[in-house]
């Protein structure tokens, strides 16, 4: 198991963002939050950071408890987020945006990962001396996600890869999903409001409303399920 969950709430002041939460991942699977705006799905990533912490319920992350573990530390145990507008920096070159991936990993491993990202994302490449604010919003999620993989995570967060693009970019970002699943055995947690993708790259899904799960189940089924197509597929 990866990531355990277990009846996890979280409040920021008066709000009760996460109101028990039971959320498992296993090793080499690729697991997706679905639900509505405000339903407590970044909240759910971030609490794995402690931002905001678990008020109650336990979090097991890779066999440790790490509920209480501080979160600049949350890092070096191999959980890597690519935040929610993507938050690369734009002033820096591709290579420097990389570079800042790497800020927990062993340095002498630098070329051997740069090379990995490289490889993945050749566009990259072929930018790494240019300004990342010059780049696409499709071309910047990819530097977000290669950023992210710099630190060699175990677990890769995404949350809302797709939002902001380009349709032709949506449809790659979650070809990367998948490839970085199959071929390179990444296991992935993944925050969506694009459901319908979300749930066909998805080996399982979870539903969140108000801070709850409310439904969870394999992607097809999630996918064929009345209340998620009334709620969540509709005109998708
Ligand atoms: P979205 O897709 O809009 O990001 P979400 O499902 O990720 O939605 P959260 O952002 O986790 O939802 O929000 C859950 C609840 O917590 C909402 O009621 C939201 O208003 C509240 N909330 C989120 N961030 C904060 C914050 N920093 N301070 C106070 N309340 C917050």
């Amino acid at each position: 198991m990866m990531l355990h969950m277990e009846g996890v709430h979280a409040h920021y002041g008066h709000i009760h963002a996460l109101r028990g939460v039971d959320v498992t991942v296993q090793v080499g699977e690729i697991v997706t939050l679905i639900g509505a705006n405000g339903a407590g799905k970044s909240t759910l990533m971030m609490s794995l950071f402690g931002k905001p912490g678990a008020s109650s319920g336990r979090i097991v992350f890779d066999g440790e408890d790490i509920t209480r573990v501080p979160s600049h530390l949350i890092s070096r145990r191999g959980i890597a987020i690519v935040p929610e507008g993507r938050r690369i920096f734009p002033r820096m070159t591709v290579m420097e945006n990389l570079l800042m991936g790497t800020a927990f990993a062993d340095p002498a491993n630098f070329n051997a990962d740069i090379k990995r990202v490289y490889a993945m994302f050749p566009i990259l490449e072929q930018r790494a001396s240019q300004r990342a604010g010059t780049l696409s919003g499709g071309e910047q999620q990819m530097l977000a996600i290669g950023r992210a993989l710099m630190s060699r995570p175990k677990l890769l967060l995404l949350d809302e890869p797709s939002l902001g693009l380009a349709p032709i970019y949506i449809k790659r970002i979650f070809q990367i999903i998948r490839e970085l699943n199959t071929e390179h055995g990444m296991t992935v947690l993944l925050v969506e409001q694009n459901a319908h993708h979300a749930l066909r790259v998805a080996h399982r899904g979870y539903v969140l409303q108000h801070g709850e799960i409310v439904l969870a189940g394999t992607g097809q089924e999630l996918l064929a399920s009345e209340e998620v197509r009334a709620a969540y597929l509709e005109g998708g």
